[in-house]
């Protein structure tokens, strides 16, 4: 049976009186991938903000196996498994792609004891960088990496933190067509591993990747289904076509 892994309940947020996250209710299932759309400025970046305590809740609880992080400072929401992708990437640029991977697996939890034992984290570490496609890139700069590429080592990094749950703000955004299938099966391969929130414009990439989507609008959850029953949907339509 499926067990719920992140719930929002009633969450909301106001940015000098005006409500961006308006009693926002959202399920998400461990190992599922949740596409999260909606026309612009209806709460998506700030409901991932929500989740990740880059901004605090006004009121509402978000759950993650049933602790509230509303009430947990970022680093412990960190600890406690979410990982947070953001539009612009937040890579080490003079450094390598193997160091990079590095920095990262020292902040997992554990890593550190491992380490002053003797244990290694290259097997780790060289899986890591194959699931994203740049095992042949470990020793290149981060500088010198494609903005596909740059997008990948990222999530490898939130894969190195061992982040159980993921949020992807706009993860496609100036990928060409060939990165953006690439990224499709990354997302893929990670479902049932991880659970995701993927805040998407491109259809065509949330068809490839999302099981279920959640249309949010005006702060609130507006519509759920799947993309065949999001595309069918008349409020969908209506929210859409007025943006
Ligand atoms: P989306 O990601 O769906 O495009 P956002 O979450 O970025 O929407 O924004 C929702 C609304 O909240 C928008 O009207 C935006 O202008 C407003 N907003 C977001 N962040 C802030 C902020 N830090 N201060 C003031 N208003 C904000």
């Amino acid at each position: 049976m499926s067990q719920v892994h992140l719930q929002l309940v009633d969450l909301c947020v106001s940015f000098n009186g005006f409500r961006a996250v308006n009693n926002l209710n959202l399920s998400v299932n461990k190992g599922e991938l949740r596409c999260l759309i909606g026309p612009n400025g209806a709460g998506k970046t700030t409901a991932l903000d929500l989740i990740c305590g880059k901004t605090r809740a006004l009121s509402g609880e978000i759950r993650l196996d049933g602790r509230n992080l509303a009430a947990m400072e970022d680093y412990q929401i960190a600890r406690a498994g979410v990982g947070r992708k953001f539009q612009v990437p937040s890579v080490f640029r003079q450094l390598t792609v193997r160091d990079n991977l590095e920095v990262a697996l020292c902040r997992k939890p554990g890593v550190m004891a491992n380490l002053f034992r003797g244990g290694r984290s290259g097997e780790g570490l060289e899986h890591l960088a194959e699931f994203v496609g740049l095992a042949d890139q470990l020793d290149e700069p981060a500088a010198n990496l494609s903005h596909g590429q740059t997008q990948w080592l990222e999530i490898a990094l939130l894969l190195a933190q061992d982040s159980e749950l993921i949020l992807l703000d706009e993860p496609t955004a100036g990928m060409t067509a060939q990165e953006t299938r690439k990224t499709a099966d990354i997302c893929n391969r990670l479902k049932g591993k991880h659970t995701i929130i993927v805040v998407e414009h491109d259809m065509g990439f949330v068809r490839d990747i999302g099981d279920v989507l959640s249309v949010m609008h005006q702060g609130s959850l507006l519509a759920e289904g799947t993309a065949d029953e999001i595309s069918a949907n008349e409020r969908v339509r209506e929210v859409y076509l007025g943006s």
